[in-house]
Protein backbone atom coordinates (compact mmCIF):
# COMPACT_ATOMS: atom_id res chain seq x y z
CA UNK A 1 0.00 0.00 0.00
CA UNK A 2 1.29 3.52 -0.60
CA UNK A 3 -0.86 5.34 1.62
CA UNK A 4 -4.34 5.61 2.28
CA UNK A 5 -7.53 4.11 0.17
CA UNK A 6 -9.99 7.09 -1.33
CA UNK A 7 -11.33 7.66 -5.05
CA UNK A 8 -9.88 9.01 -8.14
CA UNK A 9 -12.73 11.30 -9.61
CA UNK A 10 -12.43 12.78 -13.24
CA UNK A 11 -14.96 16.47 -13.46
CA UNK A 12 -15.94 17.35 -16.95
CA UNK A 13 -16.33 21.27 -16.90
CA UNK A 14 -19.88 22.70 -18.23
CA UNK A 15 -17.23 24.89 -20.68
CA UNK A 16 -14.02 25.04 -21.11
CA UNK A 17 -11.52 27.36 -19.35
CA UNK A 18 -9.40 28.27 -21.27
CA UNK A 19 -7.28 25.27 -22.25
CA UNK A 20 -8.84 23.26 -19.13
CA UNK A 21 -12.04 20.94 -19.47
CA UNK A 22 -11.46 18.71 -16.31
CA UNK A 23 -10.22 18.14 -13.57
CA UNK A 24 -8.82 15.01 -12.02
CA UNK A 25 -8.61 15.04 -7.59
CA UNK A 26 -8.17 12.35 -5.17
CA UNK A 27 -10.24 12.25 -1.86
CA UNK A 28 -11.32 9.82 1.02
CA UNK A 29 -14.48 11.60 1.30
CA UNK A 30 -15.81 11.43 -2.25
CA UNK A 31 -19.42 13.58 -1.20
CA UNK A 32 -17.61 16.26 0.89
CA UNK A 33 -14.94 16.49 -1.63
CA UNK A 34 -17.53 17.78 -4.56
CA UNK A 35 -19.55 19.90 -2.41
CA UNK A 36 -16.22 21.61 -1.50
CA UNK A 37 -15.45 21.95 -5.67
CA UNK A 38 -18.90 23.31 -5.63
CA UNK A 39 -18.58 26.44 -3.01
CA UNK A 40 -15.53 26.96 -5.35
CA UNK A 41 -13.01 25.69 -3.21
CA UNK A 42 -9.93 22.69 -2.84
CA UNK A 43 -8.27 23.25 -5.75
CA UNK A 44 -6.94 26.49 -7.51
CA UNK A 45 -8.11 25.34 -10.74
CA UNK A 46 -12.24 24.55 -8.90
CA UNK A 47 -11.64 28.26 -7.77
CA UNK A 48 -11.36 29.56 -11.10
CA UNK A 49 -14.19 27.81 -12.43
CA UNK A 50 -16.51 28.68 -10.05
CA UNK A 51 -16.06 32.42 -10.49
CA UNK A 52 -16.20 31.80 -14.31
CA UNK A 53 -19.54 30.41 -13.50
CA UNK A 54 -18.90 27.10 -15.06
CA UNK A 55 -20.82 24.15 -13.32
CA UNK A 56 -19.22 20.47 -13.51
CA UNK A 57 -20.08 17.04 -13.75
CA UNK A 58 -18.68 13.91 -11.87
CA UNK A 59 -17.69 12.03 -15.07
CA UNK A 60 -15.95 9.22 -14.22
CA UNK A 61 -14.64 7.50 -10.40
CA UNK A 62 -12.19 5.16 -9.43
CA UNK A 63 -11.03 3.38 -6.07
CA UNK A 64 -6.97 4.26 -5.44
CA UNK A 65 -4.42 5.92 -3.66
CA UNK A 66 -2.80 9.04 -4.22
CA UNK A 67 -0.23 7.26 -6.51
CA UNK A 68 -3.06 5.88 -8.61
CA UNK A 69 -4.12 9.39 -8.96
CA UNK A 70 -0.64 10.44 -10.10
CA UNK A 71 -0.71 7.69 -12.47
CA UNK A 72 -3.74 8.90 -13.94
CA UNK A 73 -2.99 12.44 -14.01
CA UNK A 74 0.34 11.31 -15.55
CA UNK A 75 -1.37 9.72 -18.86
CA UNK A 76 -2.80 13.12 -19.80
CA UNK A 77 -5.29 13.49 -22.67
CA UNK A 78 -8.36 13.30 -20.18
CA UNK A 79 -11.05 13.80 -22.84
CA UNK A 80 -9.99 10.49 -24.30
CA UNK A 81 -11.00 8.95 -20.77
CA UNK A 82 -14.38 11.05 -20.13
CA UNK A 83 -17.30 9.38 -21.04
CA UNK A 84 -18.96 12.88 -21.78
CA UNK A 85 -16.54 13.69 -24.35
CA UNK A 86 -16.00 10.18 -25.99
CA UNK A 87 -18.71 7.43 -26.68
CA UNK A 88 -16.13 4.80 -26.12
CA UNK A 89 -13.73 5.90 -23.11
CA UNK A 90 -9.99 4.30 -22.69
CA UNK A 91 -10.19 2.46 -19.55
CA UNK A 92 -6.44 3.61 -18.75
CA UNK A 93 -5.32 3.83 -15.19
CA UNK A 94 -8.67 4.46 -14.24
CA UNK A 95 -9.68 0.49 -15.08
CA UNK A 96 -13.26 -0.12 -15.79
CA UNK A 97 -15.92 2.51 -14.61
CA UNK A 98 -18.48 0.76 -11.82
CA UNK A 99 -21.73 -0.16 -12.98
CA UNK A 100 -23.51 1.85 -10.71
CA UNK A 101 -21.96 5.44 -11.52
CA UNK A 102 -24.72 8.02 -13.20
CA UNK A 103 -22.55 11.26 -14.10
CA UNK A 104 -23.62 13.64 -11.55
CA UNK A 105 -24.32 17.41 -12.51
CA UNK A 106 -23.17 20.36 -10.23
CA UNK A 107 -24.33 23.82 -11.69
CA UNK A 108 -22.50 26.55 -10.71
CA UNK A 109 -24.21 28.17 -7.36
CA UNK A 110 -21.31 31.22 -7.15
CA UNK A 111 -24.35 33.90 -6.35
CA UNK A 112 -22.64 36.18 -8.91
CA UNK A 113 -22.67 33.92 -11.60
CA UNK A 114 -24.78 34.58 -14.91
CA UNK A 115 -27.50 32.36 -13.41
CA UNK A 116 -28.24 33.54 -10.42
CA UNK A 117 -27.99 37.67 -11.20
CA UNK A 118 -31.62 37.60 -9.40
CA UNK A 119 -31.72 37.10 -5.94
CA UNK A 120 -34.44 34.58 -4.32
CA UNK A 121 -36.90 36.69 -2.27
CA UNK A 122 -36.18 35.63 0.97
CA UNK A 123 -32.32 36.11 0.80
CA UNK A 124 -33.06 39.49 -0.80
CA UNK A 125 -34.97 40.57 2.64
CA UNK A 126 -31.57 40.05 4.74
CA UNK A 127 -29.29 42.13 3.05
ZN1 LIG B 1 -15.12 15.41 -20.63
Amino acid sequence: MTGPLGVVYLLHFSQPYQHARHYTGWTEDLLDRLSTHASGQGARLMTVIYQAGIGFTLARTCEGTRRTERAIKNQGGAVRYCPLCTLRPWDGCWGPPPADLVPRYYPNRAPEGPQHCILMPQLAGRR
